[in-house]
């Protein structure tokens, strides 16, 4: 279908995790010509780019080509740290404007393969498996590496060219780790350091490992201090005054983003459904 629809391979996105890992030995082994592409996110830990760098030189030396993407956001090269002033709030859970900008681009124009999951549960049996052009902006799946009841074997997006197939849709993660272990696959070394799942460093996703991941690479904490720094000038630039909450200063937001001690006058960030923008 790559070929019919695109004259190109399949691409086999790779971030560095676990069901990447198993996407690309499945696609290897059925043969399907195909590329790997990994998306540089700038705040990934030091294992997981070593990892990356020494699975794609394997993979190049069978022929397959392998490319790593570096973000870029209005036409510039950036990184999470130039990304977080630039767009004046941190990113949390709902505002996960990172992954758009630092992840998602470069499936574009391309029939891409992705290891995203469905989530436990039973909704799930009562839906297909293939999903046609979304209709409503509600209903569209906005994020490649989203785990979701709503994810489908195959989807596609019209807007950004793009279809994708999902191969281990249905696969659970005691699955993936006994097809790992079955056929020796080799993983990103910071499961072996106890983290259960692949991300940035410091991604609102992570939830609690976050105090872990910080206390393991404490130059990324600050790096996002520095960032919150910077986004509070803009912002003061911009005449928001941050003083009276817990943005009062960078280390302040730190403690907010990490959603510790909840105090009553904090922001908290909502999203309107109708304009489908942040508030507070
Ligand atoms: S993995 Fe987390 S921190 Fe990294 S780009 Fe995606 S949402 Fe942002």
């Amino acid at each position: 279908m790559a070929l019919l629809h695109y004259g190109k391979p399949l691409v086999v996105m790779d971030s560095g995790g676990k069901d990447s890992a198993v996407c690309r030995e499945i696609v290897r082994r059925s043969g399907v010509p195909h590329e790997i592409r990994h998306s540089l996110t700038t705040a990934d830990a030091p294992q997981t780019v070593y990892y990356i760098r020494g699975q794609f030189k394997q993979a190049e030396e069978t022929g397959i080509r392998c490319e790593v993407f570096f973000p870029y956001y209005k036409g510039q090269r950036t990184t999470m740290w130039r990304l977080i002033p630039a767009k004046k709030i941190p990113p949390t859970r709902i505002a996960r404007y990172c992954c758009e900008v630092l992840k998602e681009g470069n499936g574009n124009g391309r029939f891409i393969v992705t290891g995203v999951r469905w989530a436990e549960s039973y909704k799930r049996k009562q839906r297909g498996i293939y999903e046609s052009f979304a209709k409503t902006k509600k209903n569209k799946i906005i994020l490649n590496n989203d785990n979701d009841d709503r994810r489908m074997l195959f989807e596609s997006c019209r807007l950004k060219s793009k279809h994708v197939c999902n191969p281990i849709i249905d696969w659970t993660d005691r699955d993936v780790w006994e097809y790992i272990r079955a056929e020796k696959i080799p993983v990103n070394p910071l499961y072996d350091m106890g983290f259960l799942r692949v991300g940035c460093i410091g991604c609102t996703m992570a939830g609690k490992q976050r105090y872990r991941e910080f206390a393991l690479f404490p130059t990324y904490k600050r790096a996002y201090i520095r960032a919150f720094e910077q986004m509070l000038l803009i912002r003061r630039q911009e005449g928001k005054d941050d003083s009276p909450g817990r943005w009062k200063d960078a280390q302040g937001v730190f403690h907010w983003w990490m959603e510790e001690d909840p105090m009553p006058g904090q922001y908290e960030l909502l999203w309107d459904e109708e304009t489908e923008e942040l508030y507070y």
